[in-house]
């Protein structure tokens, strides 16, 4: 094997979602040197590029959590990480108009309170006919709310955050496989044959979702306690000027991405002790039924047609019991060197990333002092195509503000 080239940095951070590019971009406004590592040829391949591009502003949580202290909790972390990538990257915004329906005046009165205590900003709509316009069953409804929740184009933000790192000094290499070594040091194989030596100063931090839980057991050795959580999205033409969610259980919502939306289906994940994206066509079909109920012209697009797109997305949590997948953040002291990161949700990576600078800093100072690099011009990288932008690629369909109808203009 070639010589590895030692490379120096203060951190290196693995895995490059939205949990990797924000605390990188937190570490680099620590004054860090940051070197990030991505196994895949293009960044955040995993559940950021694969989600809804939902902005959450905890409006949803604190709604429609079970418990009310961990509600009000995760919705507050929410909101933080809102406010932070509103004001980082206003450009990535796809929608801002956001309505939350409530299926029952209980349900109703409970997101109110929620929403009040948690500081939720929100305006109770009082004409719900307006909405009938967009092809919203009303019927159904005993609320509908506006509230601050945005579609964000997940490519845009990651973008934006990679350019940033490499922009205060950091390098991103992609392609890479990482191979643990100590406490500040671990091998790097980059498959175009080049071999690096990290050494980071204050080590090492795992944010790979899916795939940390591998890149822990070599380092301890032992099984991490890890699940898989499978749930399912819709992908298809726009229908509706602004993006609706649904608070109840099985109940839907869409979020709109230029002439695309993307559902998913509340409380439905499938519990997975190792992750696969196949469809599960039941799960679809559910998905598809409720958005038909809340929408009841999407049933002019046909499920199992290119029009009407299924799509498998996994999110990991550290197994705590209960069936449904771990919406709080988790930080995870792996071994000396090493932390695991993991958001409960996109929106929340913001505040992750402030509580691990925190959490690695425990009452010391990081070490700033990374050999200066030689200067290498970073090469290009690309962040993952999402589900909504192939679909898009192989449509001709195309939303029209002024009318109801998604129109096809080749028609
Ligand atoms: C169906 C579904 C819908 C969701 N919708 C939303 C939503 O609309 N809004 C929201 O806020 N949250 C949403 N979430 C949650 C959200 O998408 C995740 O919490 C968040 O994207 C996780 O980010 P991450 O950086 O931890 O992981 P990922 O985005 O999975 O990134 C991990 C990265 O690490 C890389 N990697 C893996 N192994 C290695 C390795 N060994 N070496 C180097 N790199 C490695 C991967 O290639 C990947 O690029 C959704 C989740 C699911 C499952």
């Amino acid at each position: 094997m070639t010589e590895r080239i030692d490379f120096h940095s203060d951190i290196t951070v693995v895995g490059a979602g939205i949990a990797g590019l924000w605390t990188a971009k937190e570490f680099v406004d620590q004054g860090l040197n940051v070197a990030i590592v991505e196994q895949a040829p293009a960044l955040a391949t995993g559940q950021t590029t694969k989600n809804e591009g939902w902005l959450h502003a905890g409006s949803y949580h604190a709604a429609a959590m079970d418990f009310e202290n961990d509600a009000l909790s995760v919705a507050r972390k929410i909101r933080y990480g809102h406010e932070k990538i509103l004001e980082f990257a206003p450009d990535a915004i796809d929608h801002v108009d956001t309505y939350a329906l409530l299926g029952s005046d209980a349900a109703a009165d409970r997101a109110v309170e929620r929403w009040r205590k948690a500081g939720i900003p929100f305006g109770r709509m009082a004409d719900m006919r307006q909405f009938e316009q967009e092809g919203i069953d009303t019927e159904r409804l005993s609320g509908i709310f506006s509230v601050e929740d945005k579609s964000v184009n997940t490519i845009r933000l990651c973008e934006k955050l990679a350019d940033y790192v490499v922009n205060n000094g950091g390098r991103i290499f992609t392609r890479g496989l990482f191979t643990p070594e100590s406490a500040t040091t671990a091998d790097l194989d980059i498959d175009d044959g080049a071999h690096y030596r990290m050494r980071s100063n204050n080590g090492f931090l795992i944010a790979a979702g899916n795939g940390t839980r591998d890149i822990a057991e070599v380092i301890t050795g032992e099984e991490m306690p890890m699940r898989y959580f499978k749930s399912h999205l819709l992908v298809f033409p726009r229908m509706t000027r602004d993006n609706y969610f649904h608070v109840d259980g099985k109940e839907t919502g869409f979020m709109n991405h230029g002439n695309v939306s993307v559902a998913g289906l509340n409380r439905d994940s499938i519990n997975l002790s190792v992750a696969d994206y196949e469809v599960v066509p039941e799960k679809e079909e559910m998905l598809y039924s409720a958005l038909v109920r809340i929408i009841p012209k999407a049933a002019r697009y046909v499920r199992g047609t290119p029009d009407i797109v299924g799509v498998a997305c996994i999110k990991p949590d550290i197994d705590r019991g209960g069936s449904q997948p771990g919406l709080d953040e988790e930080i995870i002291d792996i071994a000396p060197g090493y932390v695991g990161a993991l958001p409960g949700k996109m929106t929340e990576a913001p505040h992750l990333a402030k509580d691990i600078v925190e959490h690695m800093q425990a009452g010391r100072h990081f070490i700033a002092d990374a050999l200066p690099q030689e200067h290498v011009v970073q090469q290009h990288y690309v962040v993952n195509p999402r589900p909504a932008d192939i679909w898009a690629a192989n449509s001709r369909h195309e939303y029209r503000p002024d009318g109801d109808e998604m129109l096809d203009p080749q028609v």
